[in-house]
């Protein structure tokens, strides 16, 4: 294993351990808890921004699609130690809040009776390898006992991976995603009918989501809905 993946995974042992041994850890910066709810510190709860499309950074996100928090200052720090660290008590937090966002009737939808099926975005293979783990696959992993319902990991695949999508227009970003995503080992059979929520750490311009939902929608799925625990500019 190389020396990265022993760091992130060094990293997670550790926090795990505090976690098991009942130190509260931040969620947000990893330091000693605070007595807030999900044990944020008292800084990274005044920097947690809840996503609001009329006052968030975007211009309005997608009509099917639910974010909880904006991706700056805590939001983003969050999504960051979740993806690159690994850090079980942020990915924790992070899938609290979406399952209760989901209990609460936030969606767009209204109340989502279920059962829907939880497919996460995936990740290519090679970087899947290089960070050892899909993060949205973790949340989709410890949303799915939380709600009672089914998981789907392996119903999308990535093909290939594409260059950061935050710059250019809806047109540019389409055309780099297109052929991007396609259906996983049991092709059609696990999609058609089913409601699926898509699950991903975070909406940048909601291309990506777009792209998903399209490939879904075109073998079968019943309806698409989105969650991301953050939204960025652009949605
Ligand atoms: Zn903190």
């Amino acid at each position: 294993m190389d020396r990265r993946l022993c760091r992130i995974w060094g990293r997670w042992l550790r926090q795990s351990l505090e976690e098991l041994l009942f130190v509260r850890v931040c969620p947000g910066c990893g330091t000693r808890g605070g007595p807030g709810e999900g044990g944020l510190c008292l800084l990274c709860k005044a920097g947690l921004h809840v996503y609001d499309a009329g006052s968030g950074p975007g211009p309005g996100r997608l009509p099917w699609t639910h974010a909880l928090w904006e991706y700056r200052g805590t939001g983003g720090r969050m999504v960051r130690r979740a993806k690159f660290a690994h850090a079980p008590c942020t990915l924790g937090f992070l899938a609290q809040g979406m399952a209760r966002s989901i209990k609460a009737s936030a969606m767009p939808c209204g109340p989502m009776r279920g059962p829907w099926l939880l497919v996460p975005v995936p990740l290519s293979p090679r970087k899947k390898r290089r960070r050892g783990f899909n993060q949205a696959e973790e949340l989709a992993r410890l949303l799915a006992p939380r709600l009672g319902w089914d998981l789907g990991p392996k119903t999308l695949r990535r093909l290939r991976d594409t260059p950061p999508l935050g710059q250019g227009t809806k047109k540019e970003r389409e055309s780099l995603l297109r052929g991007a995503f396609g259906l996983g080992a049991f092709g059609t059979w696990a999609v058609k009918g089913r409601r699926i929520l898509l699950i991903d750490d975070v909406i940048t311009t909601g291309a990506t989501m777009r792209a998903c939902a399209s490939i879904l929608l075109g073998a079968g799925a019943a309806r698409i809905q989105g969650l991301a625990a953050c939204a960025a500019g652009g949605v």
